[in-house]
């Protein structure tokens, strides 16, 4: 797939439910926000039906995100299902890793190709904080429990932020010590107003050359996504930054955006957005490819967070 820019569009991120089990302080308002109905949200099956189309024109990587997708009955199925049509590489999840050593095997033997756990911090009360309600050592037996299956690809996802940012971020990265895992910093994007400054990836790296000596570039891209990473010796993982606002990429960007009611999202920032339940509940499943052809040729240059912040409400209502 092409867009106007003549950039490759190859992955798509799918939220499959706008609910939580945590109240993330940057992502959503403190008592949550109104959730679609039921019969709003696309079924497994049709969102399989949009996948199959568009692997016909291109896509190849899937993401899997919510809110939180394993709040979401049998996340597996779906996994299963995306994972059977052809000419798609890649299935994978973001989670915030507190029902993953619950459903960690069903998700493997469906075929999860990779698994992104968001983590903040490893202090419990810090998590807490954060999260408003969440218990660290759930998240932390979920990353222990994806050990028993290195074919899947496990990275951890955090976002800094607070006084104790420099503390937080050598801890964090510190599992890539421990575990063959890679821990990416995200650089906050401007979305809820909780006044905490989010923090710059040169002062992320400094903080951990001091504390883990000087870190090597490493010279191929890893994965299809924007990160850039770094190796430190010891490590068994490495250390990735993903800093959309600093760093912006628009330039090589290659994805788009399913919400979970089924709205093509041409950009994070932006919220236009194509309808493509309609079209499948109204069976018109042969216009999904030229309806989304058209959508790319209006896909925006870039984001201008600068400007505007991000248009929604809750990153959750996104996906991330
Ligand atoms: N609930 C799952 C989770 O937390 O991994 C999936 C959805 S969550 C919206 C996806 C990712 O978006 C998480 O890694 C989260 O940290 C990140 N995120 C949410 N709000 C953000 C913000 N304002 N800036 C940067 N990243 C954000
Ligand atoms: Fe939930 Fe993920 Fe948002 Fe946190 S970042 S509130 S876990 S959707």
């Amino acid at each position: 797939m092409k867009d106007g820019y003549g950039r490759t569009i190859d992955y798509l991120r799918i939220s499959i439910t706008d609910r939580c089990n945590l109240r993330c302080t940057y992502c959503m308002p403190e008592e949550g926000i109104p959730c679609l109905a039921h019969g709003d949200i696309l079924t497994y099956e049709e969102i399989e039906t949009i996948c199959r189309a568009m692997a016909q024109i291109g896509l190849k990587h899937v993401r899997i995100t919510g809110g939180e997708p394993l709040v979401r009955r049998q996340c597996w199925r779906l996994v299963e299902k995306l994972r059977r049509i052809p000419r798609l590489q890649t299935v994978t999840l973001t989670t915030n890793g507190i029902l993953l050593a619950q459903y960690a095997q069903q998700l493997v033997e469906a075929g999860l190709d990779g698994v992104n756990i968001s983590l903040d911090t490893l202090d419990a009360d810090a998590y807490r904080e954060v999260t408003r309600c969440g218990d660290v050592s759930r998240v932390l037996a979920g990353l222990e429990e994806m050990q028993k299956y290195p074919q899947v690809t496990v990275k951890v996802n955090c976002v800094l932020g607070g006084k104790k940012w420099e503390h937080t971020a050598r801890s964090v990265a510190g599992l890539a010590k421990e575990y063959p895992v890679h821990v990416r910093f995200i650089e906050r994007m401007p979305l809820a107003d909780d006044g905490i400054q989010g923090c710059a990836q040169d002062d992320v790296l400094a903080a951990l050359e001091a504390a883990y000596g000087a870190a090597q570039p490493c010279e191929k891209p890893m994965g299809f996504g924007p990160s850039t990473y770094v190796q430190f010796t010891g490590f068994l993982g490495k250390i990735g930054f993903i800093s959309a606002v600093s760093h912006k990429f628009c330039a090589d960007c290659n994805r788009i955006r399913l919400t979970a009611d089924g709205k093509l999202r041409l950009c994070l920032q932006s919220d236009r957005m194509v309808d493509l339940r309609a079209l499948v509940r109204g069976g018109h499943t042969g216009e999904l490819i030229p309806t989304v052809q058209e959508a790319l040729a209006h896909k925006p240059q870039a984001h201008c967070f600068e400007q505007h912040g991000i248009e929604t409400a809750c990153m959750s209502q996104i996906g991330g």
